[in-house]
């Protein structure tokens, strides 16, 4: 199936006389006919669900249709994007490991990386993303455990080498963790240019209409977790009676890990209905993303036309560092977020934002409405300058979250803030 239709038709598939609408099955419990089946499900030797906390067959329906839209072996959804982070490095990494990331990332990602995992005893370093192989390698250590970058970063709108990024991890012996938030497996596959671990923040275009704070782990089941480095998955786990993920799970032994063990003890599951709510934005992202790419591509060229802006930040911009890796990755579009930093700095970026009568001044982005926000006072005030810099982010940086309007009516709203300078 196209990805089109698998929007519409992966998940929930009814049969002969069921609803038509997915079901919202809003149930902490599930009954069983025997003691003897509960102790099976909690040994993981029959498959089926055990508790809310865990798993649930309305969000199942959902996993189902993300790790089909990703072309992976098994999602895992959360109730935000930084817990389905939080989730992907914690399932392969401990106290005294080590992991490396795009400096380019999302600065709320850079500081649970930074500083709070680092309370943990976990260390990430951070690279360069477009430095040569060489360069991102010195950053491995004995004990790194993952390579993770951003298919389109947030707000730098830098496209990733995945290629590049998979070969580092794969030389090291690691898995390539991808978040795929912007991009969507829409416009971008990670796991086709050789990622192993696919996270997303639901909340953006996958929802949508900013109505829910959602995640999502997808795990491609390719990556071989015997290679000696990763004795969790592969040693057995005392708090399931033994059981070794890679003897009994295959190729899904990451996932089911994540699902069994982490999720059992964090709970950070979302409810039945959040997944409902989830799959309505799903059943029409195909449709969304070709008209947000068109719109922004349109914003992006009228923005560098402008004497008033420095730099547009937008892989189809003429001249654009990442136009090789956007026809590569991303040749039906780089999503709608564009960033672009005006010539007058801070100042001139608040007047124009305050300027905007259509788009509206939000902590939000990847929205079906136009949406503007200025980083480095909001989502990355908490960087420091040099993190500021090595996310490309100037004082003067906007991003512009490019919806669904009539094009005429969005670029006329940008006109109105061009103007106010
Ligand atoms: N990843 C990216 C690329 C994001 O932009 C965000 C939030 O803006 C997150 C992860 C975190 O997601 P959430 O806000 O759903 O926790």
């Amino acid at each position: 199936m196209h990805i089109e239709t698998q929007c519409l038709h992966e998940g929930y598939k009814p049969g002969n006389g069921d609803t038509k609408a997915m079901p919202i099955y809003q149930s902490t419990t599930y009954t069983y006919d025997s003691t003897e089946h509960i102790g099976k499900l909690f040994d993981l030797s029959v498959d089926g669900h055990m508790y809310s906390r865990i798993s649930n067959p309305t969000v199942g329906f959902v996993e189902e249709k993300i790790a089909a839209l990703e072309g992976g072996v098994g999602a895992l959804c959360t109730t935000s994007g930084q817990a389905a982070s939080l989730l992907a490095v914690l399932n392969i990494c401990t106290a005294g490991d080590h992991f490396v990331a795009a400096s380019t990332i999302y600065g709320g990602t850079v500081n649970l990386f930074a500083v709070t995992l680092k309370k943990f005893g976990i260390e990430c370093t951070f690279v360069d993303a477009d430095a040569d192989e060489e360069e991102i390698q010195k950053a491995f250590r004995p004990n790194t455990k993952a390579l993770f970058g951003e298919t389109i970063a947030n707000p730098a709108i830098a496209v990733l080498d995945i290629e590049k990024f998979a070969r580092i991890a794969h030389k090291n012996g690691v898995p390539l963790i991808v978040d795929n938030t912007f991009a969507t497996p829409v416009l971008c596959r990670p796991f086709e240019w050789g990622a192993d671990i696919v996270v997303h923040s639901t909340t953006k275009y996958m929802d949508g209409h900013a109505v829910q704070v959602g995640g999502v782990v997808v795990d491609s089941g390719n990556f071989d977790w015997t290679n000696g480095k990763f004795p969790e998955l592969c040693q057995p786990d005392e708090s399931y009676h033994g059981v070794t993920y890679t003897e009994q799970f295959g190729r899904a032994a990451y996932i089911t890990k994540a699902r069994v063990q982490l999720m059992r003890d964090f709970g950070m599951y979302p409810p039945a209905i959040a997944a409902f709510i989830l799959n309505l934005g799903l059943e029409t992202l195909a449709v969304r993303m070709e008209r947000h790419c068109r719109n922004a591509e349109q914003v992006a060229d009228f923005l560098a036309a402008s004497d008033k802006v420095e730099f547009v930040n937008y892989p189809t911009v003429k001249g654009s560092p990442y136009a090789a890796l956007r026809e590569k990755y991303l040749p039906k579009g780089a999503s709608g977020v564009i960033s672009f930093s005006v010539k007058g700095g801070r100042e001139d970026a608040v007047r124009f934002m305050d300027s905007l009568t259509l788009a509206n001044n939000v902590v939000h982005v990847a929205d079906i409405c136009t949406c503007v926000l200025h980083p480095a006072s909001s989502t990355h005030r908490q960087l420091t300058d040099e993190q500021l810099i090595a996310a490309g982010i100037t004082p003067g940086l906007i991003r512009l979250s490019v919806g669904l309007e009539h094009i005429d009516d969005i670029l006329a709203d940008v006109k109105k803030g061009l103007d106010a300078i």
